[in-house]
């Protein structure tokens, strides 16, 4: 094993697809010991995140969204049929969510309503599958309700960030949307998100996987 990997998930299982049009990114995370798993936004990508979980024959305990911008929510009722997994949102975005259909037709989109939310975020939680965890960390700005999960386990400290739409690398989420604002998105970033080790792997709803280290250090939004 690598030493400079976050020890945290160096064995976790980690799958990412996105498709056209969004290119958006959904996850399948598991534990390799116990088979447990969560999925994370899947949107266009659903086949390809159940396929993932066929593949690694895991058992999905919690469907989890970072925000419910359509590209990250379209998939949320295959998934659930698919998987019996019960969908978490926060409560502040469940206004999106419950205007799926609406967020299509404003980009042009047929989309279809989705099944509705089983639980909200209620703290850090944390989210365990096996012996992983996801911390929520309520990260608002890019839209209301948008949360950062940090996954890794008990013993150690190392976290891998999903972070939604709130972070890329070399950018940061948009704030033109409904319930976006820039103030609090900076904030969400430098208050939240840069309290994180430097060498904390960022993976982000669109493009390319990060580290808070980096975007601190070249990330035009943010360098000071
Ligand atoms: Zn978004
Ligand atoms: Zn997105």
């Amino acid at each position: 094993m690598n030493a400079k990997m976050g020890a945290g998930a160096a064995h976790m299982i980690l799958e990412t697809r996105a498709v056209p049009p969004f290119m958006k990114n959904g996850f399948v995370l598991g534990c390799e010991t116990t088979r447990e798993g969560v999925v994370i936004d899947p949107g266009d990508d659903v086949d390809l995140l159940l396929d993932a979980v066929r593949e690694h024959d895991l058992s999905i305990r919690y469907i989890l969204l970072t925000h419910a911008h359509l590209d990250h929510i379209t998939g949320v009722g295959r998934a659930k049929a698919a998987l019996g997994a019960p969908v978490v949102l926060h409560r502040d975005d469940n206004f999106l969510y419950d205007a799926v259909v609406q967020q299509g037709q404003m980009f042009g989109f047929q989309v279809e309503r989705q099944p509705p939310v089983d639980r909200f975020y209620d703290g850090p939680g944390p989210w365990t599958f096996g012996k992983y965890s996801a911390w929520v960390y309520h990260t608002p700005g890019h839209c209301p309700g948008g949360v950062c999960l940090a996954v890794g386990t008990a013993e150690a400290t190392a976290r891998d960030l999903f972070v939604g739409d709130t972070l890329f690398a070399g950018s940061i989420g948009r704030t033109d949307l409904p319930g976006g604002d820039m103030e609090t998105l900076l904030q969400s970033i430098r208050g939240v998100l840069f309290s994180f080790p430097d060498d904390t792997a960022v993976y982000s709803g669109h493009g390319e996987k990060t580290t808070i280290g980096k975007e601190k250090r070249t990330n035009p939004f943010l360098v000071v």
